[in-house]
């Protein structure tokens, strides 16, 4: 087996270094051989895995394609200029920036392109799946931003579009931030969209979730109704770690400006040529038909755990994402995740809307790029409930576990 799936590197690696190869190949295998719910993960193909660990990993690259302040850039500049290309061609952009080093780099480059410090941003609050970036005292943007924070109806569960319109009325904030970390629903674009411009603001999408899926046409998209798009490229885009931003041409010199040089120093070039491999990837039939795969698994999943008795967050979801309340179960967010971490369940947990205790995120992204669908999603719903009920020891669900998972090889030999 190799461990790194870069073909130029395994073998060197193994040599040269056993130490470190043997902890690659411990977490391959971990990762093989549990099961993985976190819903911003996903397995990258081998392809965009060999991009990463290629020789364009040495190469400065400051600045952006034809105007670097590096030499020797002419090969990469072909690398981020496919990058770009295929990126617009995908989301129908004007304008995509493949640099930004993560999702919360490509929120602070955003920023740094519309806003100045002290300017009033309105964003989903934390408590109801708002990102760090979104307001986070700990954070730069709590810091430097005066974050208005809107929130979910206490019964629903969905986005308060009243308080929204109320907030952006009364406090005429510089911008409006839509996305989320887990939020199941999708986001109504145009409704923000008209809310923005009726109090004057800019709107920034944060689509770090979703963007795969709208990628895949299963999700609807923030592009034409959001000034500035932000995004990762690893979560349901199955793309290399990292951020891009998508928007109208006449932003692209503000934002190209607020990731290099404001905020980042060199481009990644490997990663930026793993990210065109994964766009490449998107825009193929077969990633359409996993996107709504996942949507469907998804969908499933959070009617099987709602059999079971949780309590799933909007009864139910339109996207990869599921959250749950395991209470009725005789367990909080944080036992439950104990528990199902000791079966080889692996997964997160998350606020919830108007609760003290917290719940359970899941995501069907990457053991839908492992190949299960429906059926197996009722198999993990039924062996989580009886984990956090503890009917089912964990040795007994590490066995049921590694039985599932091994028909469905991440990266089959
Ligand atoms: C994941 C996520 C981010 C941050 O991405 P990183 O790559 O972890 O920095 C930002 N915003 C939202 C809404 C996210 O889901």
């Amino acid at each position: 087996m190799s461990v790194t799936h870069a073909p130029q590197t395994a073998d060197v690696l193994a040599r040269q270094d056993p130490e470190l190869a043997e902890i690659l190949l411990g977490e391959l295998h971990r990762q093989s051989s549990t099961l993985q719910l976190i819903a911003a993960e996903n397995f990258c193909s081998p392809a965009v895995l060999a991009a990463l660990g290629s020789a364009l990993a040495n190469k400065y690259a400051e600045g952006y394609p034809g105007a670097r302040h590096h030499g020797g850039c002419e090969i990469v500049d072909v690398a981020e200029r496919l990058a770009v290309d295929r990126a617009k061609s995908l989301f129908g952009a004007e304008h995509a920036n493949v640099q930004s080093h993560s999702g919360s780099s490509a929120v602070l480059a955003a920023y740094a392109a519309l806003l100045r410090p002290g300017d009033t941003v309105l964003a989903l609050g934390l408590p109801y799946g708002g990102h760090l970036t979104h307001g986070s005292p700990a954070n730069f943007s709590g810091r430097w931003f005066d974050f208005v924070p809107y929130g979910v109806d206490a019964e629903t569960g969905l986005i308060d579009h009243d308080q929204v319109r109320t907030l952006a009325r009364t406090h005429r904030p510089k911008a409006i931030v839509c996305g989320s970390i887990a939020y199941p629903r999708h986001i109504d674009y145009a409704f923000f969209r008209e809310v923005a411009d009726e109090v004057g603001a800019y709107l920034i999408a944060d689509a770090a979730h979703p963007i795969g899926l709208v990628a895949g046409g299963a999700a609807p998209s923030p592009v034409p109704y959001a000034d500035v798009v932000c995004a990762t490229t690893h979560k349901v885009l199955r793309g290399p770690r990292g951020g891009m931003i998508l928007c109208g041409g006449e932003l692209a010199e503000r934002v190209d400006r607020a990731v290099f040089p404001f905020t980042q120093g060199g481009a990644q070039m490997h990663t930026i040529a793993a990210k065109a491999v994964a766009f490449g990837e998107a825009a193929t039939p077969a990633f359409a038909a996993y996107a709504h795969q996942v949507v469907a698994s998804a969908r499933i999943l959070a009617a099987a755990l709602a059999d079971e008795g949780l309590v799933v967050t909007t009864g139910g979801t339109d996207t990869h994402l599921v959250t749950a309340d395991p209470g009725p179960l005789g367990v909080d967010g944080r036992t439950a995740r104990g528990r199902l971490a000791a079966a080889g369940m692996v997964l997160d947990c998350c606020a919830l809307p108007h609760a003290d205790t917290r719940g359970l995120r899941l995501g069907t992204a990457a053991v839908t790029t492992q190949g299960m669908a429906e059926k197996e999603m009722e198999r993990i719903a039924a062996l989580l409930a009886g984990v956090v009920r503890g009917e089912v020891e964990s040795v007994r669900a590490r066995e049921e576990v590694r039985d599932l998972v091994g028909g469905f090889p991440p990266y089959p030999a």
